[in-house]
């Protein structure tokens, strides 16, 4: 059953602006007529707002990071605006790819997403949210919407993407020096879709780094066989 019509009329939810210098890239202005709306994500923004507009910037922008300056440009665009050609960058948008480091300029395009895998991955990002212990219950049209999409919401079984333990819906409050303990992961850090997403410990997600989740857990049992060889655990 599709909940079209039967979930309040979408709005479009204002992105976070950090640079001045690029809102007229990140408002509605010069979009291409889709706007960023996200009826699904209405029963949060009531409940949790800020998971809400966590789920809408991590689905749609392009992940932070430490290299943004001044010079090097921001580190949030929208992830669909990076598919348009380099000349229509500059027409519509005014950004001028040439101006960026080579790194920078490899990084957004590594980033870049069509906007329809943009809103599957913020579905499914709110599927999961509700999916975690201690989580809110959704609005009855809402919880058939999401559960026709990604299948039944069963409170308590959605774990971190990387090392599997459970996670609950409290933990989205929880910050470390600013930063937020949970963070959205990647499976294979490219791609940016709903089979590849899910949440994960910021702790996980900076020890997972660039690498995918086969690439890290091979890592991982290689250091664990040199660093806990069988022979040490059974003289231990
Ligand atoms: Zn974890």
């Amino acid at each position: 059953m599709s909940a079209r019509g039967l979930l309040p009329p979408s709005h479009p939810i204002p992105l976070q602006v950090r640079s001045g210098g690029w809102t007229s890239l990140l408002a509605a202005k010069g979009h291409d007529g889709r706007h960023a709306e996200f009826p699904f994500l209405e029963g949060l923004e009531h409940s949790d707002p800020a998971v809400a507009r966590k789920i809408t910037r991590d689905a749609v922008m392009t992940t932070g990071a430490a290299w943004k300056s001044s010079d090097a440009g921001p580190n949030r665009i929208r992830r669909w605006v990076m598919l348009l050609p380099g000349h229509e960058l500059l027409e519509r948008y005014d950004i001028d790819l040439d101006l960026f480091r080579e790194d920078v300029r490899a990084k957004l395009l590594e980033k870049a997403a069509p906007y329809e895998d943009c809103i599957r991955v913020a579905q499914k990002l709110t599927w999961l949210a509700y999916s975690m212990d201690k989580a809110p219950e959704p609005p009855p049209e809402l919880r058939a919407y999401l559960e026709d999409l990604f299948g039944f919401i069963e409170v308590g079984t959605t774990t971190c993407l990387i090392c599997r333990a459970p996670l609950d819906f409290t933990q989205f409050s929880l910050a470390r020096r600013g930063k937020a303990e949970l963070e959205t992961a990647h499976s294979a850090p490219r791609a940016h879709n709903p089979e590849n997403v899910g949440f994960a410990h910021r702790a996980c997600n900076i020890a997972q780094g660039n690498k995918t989740l086969d690439q890290f857990y091979d890592w991982i049992a290689e250091i664990l066989e040199r660093a806990r060889p069988q022979s040490s655990n059974s003289t231990r």
